[in-house]
């Protein structure tokens, strides 16, 4: 039994992906002791963060940094750090910014929703958001034009909820921002390449600690020092709301450490997966096989192609089932309309493709006992 179970909740297998709404990462022993230890001693919080920022500088090239509660308050403390500064009565009076350089301009494609809006945590900051050009279609002009003396700074967003066609590129957003001298903000709160953004010439990039970088809930800012400097000052405001822990700072500097030491898992994982597809082999109306990532990472999923008609139910039904298990079982479903059902072996615990094979099995069991 888990801890979860102790407070009377139900055991979740994830074979979808790092799902905020399911806890996004299970972090590793080490990285879990780190967190433990931490919390169990204590430390000047103030060392504690310039120790950070230095440790996310060394891993992402740029002059320092700092943790964040994760990438959304990450959003508001960069937004916040532009338009206050270290200017202590400013950074009290945020998100209220009146009278101060506080539009922050983003396209129409980049103001997303990433299981929050992200033009709200820009708000949060103080931030007055300037959409530019339309959903599908900015252009340069746009960019250029929305551009004022009140002006704090350009946000992009590098994520695969962004639209993608149609925008601006990240190159042309960095040479407009040097050509008006106002800074850039990077959300890449699930990329995996930590410098890439920063050695284009980013002022300040977002991560999260709970997404490609596997530590606990938690995130950071890296980038230019005196703007970083700025953003550990909004801790006397609205960062106390968003405070990180001592834990979450160690637990995310423990998971960086080992972020690029990381063994490579894929060839186990594709195994894994290769013996769920050899269990459920003989069940008519499910054809399962293996499938490379669509972005082409060396990430192995089970596919299973559900025929609705022979299988006597739909890919939808049969989700719906697992998920309303004890345990629940949670798969990726991107393509559930058409029929095909992904089992994502990067977040499963040992043994738990075993788990779902046993729970499909009864599900089928029970529809064709049911069925005569
Ligand atoms: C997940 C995500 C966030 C929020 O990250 P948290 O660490 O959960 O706060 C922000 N922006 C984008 C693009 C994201 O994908």
């Amino acid at each position: 039994m888990g801890i979860y179970q102790d407070f009377g909740l139900k055991q979740i297998i994830n074979a979808s992906g790092k799902m905020t709404a399911l806890g996004a990462s299970a972090v590793h022993p080490e990285v879990a002791k780190a967190l433990s230890d931490a919390s169990m001693d204590y430390v000047d919080i103030h060392e504690l963060m310039l120790a950070a920022g230095k440790i996310i500088a060394t891993v992402t090239g740029a002059e320092d940094g700092c943790p964040t509660s994760g990438a959304a308050g990450g959003i508001a403390i960069s937004v916040a750090a532009v338009i206050a500064g270290t200017h202590l009565t400013r950074i009290e009076k945020l998100p209220f910014s009146d009278g101060l350089k506080n539009e922050i301009v983003i396209q129409k494609g980049h103001a997303i929703h990433f299981g929050a809006s992200i033009t709200q945590m820009i708000s949060l900051g103080g931030g007055k958001v300037v959409e530019v050009g339309q959903a599908n279609h900015v252009e340069k002009k746009h960019i250029m034009e929305a551009i004022n003396e009140q002006t704090a700074a350009i946000f992009y967003v590098k994520s695969h909820h962004a639209v993608q066609k149609g925008m601006q590129s990240l190159e042309t957003m960095i040479s407009i921002a040097k050509e008006y001298q106002i800074p850039i903000i990077v959300d890449a709160a699930a990329e995996e390449d930590l410098r890439k953004y920063i050695a284009m010439g980013a002022d300040l990039v977002i991560y999260s600690g709970g997404k490609a970088i596997e530590g606990p809930t938690s995130g950071f800012i890296c980038g230019r020092a005196s703007l970083i400097e700025a953003c550990r000052a909004q801790y006397k405001g609205i960062g106390r709301a968003m405070k990180v822990g001592k834990e979450a700072i160690v637990g995310l500097l423990t998971a960086l450490r080992r972020y690029g030491f990381k063994e490579d898992l894929s060839q186990e994982q594709r195994r894994r997966m290769l013996w769920l597809i050899e269990q459920i082999k003989d069940i008519n109306g499910i054809e399962g096989s293996i499938v490379q990532d669509e972005a082409g990472r060396d990430i192995y999923r089970a596919q299973l192609k559900i025929d609705s008609k022979v299988l006597g139910m739909s890919a939808h039904e049969l989700i719906r089932r697992l998920e309303e298990g004890n345990p629940a079982i949670y798969t990726r479903n991107h393509y559930a309309n058409i029929g095909i059902i992904n089992i994502d072996p990067r977040p499963l615990l040992p043994g738990q493709e075993q788990l779902i094979v046993k729970r499909i099995k009864e599900i089928v069991e029970e529809t064709y006992e049911h069925s005569i």
